[in-house]
């Protein structure tokens, strides 16, 4: 008798706390969405305004009747407003991204358009650094791909100008692969730069955060790029995977599925082929 109702005290007292987990749990969800509301509304509140010093600035940065001093700071205005412009914008990704209202806009795809587009718009900068840069496909490489385009090239780009950014001399190589065993296409970016310490390689993909604070004076960026990609892999079905060696360089590859609704064949393991 004194058992059974001890026991019903306890089992109502379990009730009460899972209430109360259950409580805490939403009105965490409800913040987590005021707080992606908010910044996507603020981001989209800062472009307007930042849409008119990017374009005043070029102007007077290319009017050539403007003494060149003055030119020149045009110049710093123009690329500074660039710079942050592309934080806004990498803000309002993840925003939407948590939020879960990013939209794919998937279509068949020509994988040498991607490789094309790549090398036109990093061909520059490596020159520029003396690198040797590289894009390939293996001749498994279907030609056409089913995928949201532009999303894709986002993550690509976002490898690649990491790739480029922390790599001083040597290469970095883009090279496209189709895993059978997988049923996956695989993107894999090679560079043989600073590499990333053993205890870093899994921060790196957290928001904000760059495995040497040291590093974000002299290279720049803001730390979102990665956490971005890897948020975008996932909605396209994939993921990305970091392999790297301090002072010899690093890989990063992404892994997608050739067939959106089926996804992987069998265990993912893009180390092994
Ligand atoms: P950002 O490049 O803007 O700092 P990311 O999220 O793209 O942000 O990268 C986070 C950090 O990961 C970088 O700051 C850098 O420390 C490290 N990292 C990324 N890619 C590479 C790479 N290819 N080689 C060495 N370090 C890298």
């Amino acid at each position: 008798e004194e058992r059974s109702s001890l026991l019903e005290e306890k089992n109502e007292l379990i009730e009460e706390r899972n209430v109360e987990i259950q409580q805490k749990a939403e009105a965490l969800e409800l913040s987590t969405r005021y707080k992606s509301e908010f910044l996507a509304n603020m981001s989209h509140e800062l472009r307007t305004p930042l849409n008119s010093i990017l374009l005043l600035s070029r102007l007077m940065a290319e009017n050539e009747a403007m003494d060149p001093e003055h030119q020149e700071y045009a110049g710093v205005i123009q690329s500074s407003g660039q710079g942050l412009l592309s934080l806004i914008d990498e803000i309002l990704d993840l925003s939407k991204i948590e939020a879960g209202k990013m939209e794919l806009d998937r279509a068949n795809i020509k994988i040498d358009e991607v490789i094309q587009n790549m090398r036109s718009l990093f061909n520059p900068v490596a020159k520029e650094k003396n690198l040797n840069f590289v894009v390939e496909k293996s001749v498994e490489t279907p030609e056409i791909f089913n995928t949201d385009k532009m999303r894709l090239e986002q993550i690509i780009k976002n490898l690649l100008s990491n790739a480029i950014k922390f790599t001083t001399e040597g290469s970095v190589t883009l090279n496209i692969d189709k895993n059978e065993k997988l049923n996956a296409l695989i993107f894999k970016v090679t560079d043989t730069g600073l590499g990333i310490a053993p205890e870093k390689q899994g921060m790196v993909f957290e928001a904000f955060q760059q495995a040497d604070g040291s590093t974000r004076r002299k290279f720049g960026g803001t730390g979102l790029g990665l956490s971005i990609s890897r948020e975008l892999a996932k909605l396209l079905g994939g993921y990305i995977d970091l392999k790297s060696k301090e002072g010899k360089g690093s890989i990063f590859t992404l892994t997608l599925p050739v067939d959106k609704n089926k996804g992987f064949d069998g265990v993912v393991d893009p180390w092994e082929k």
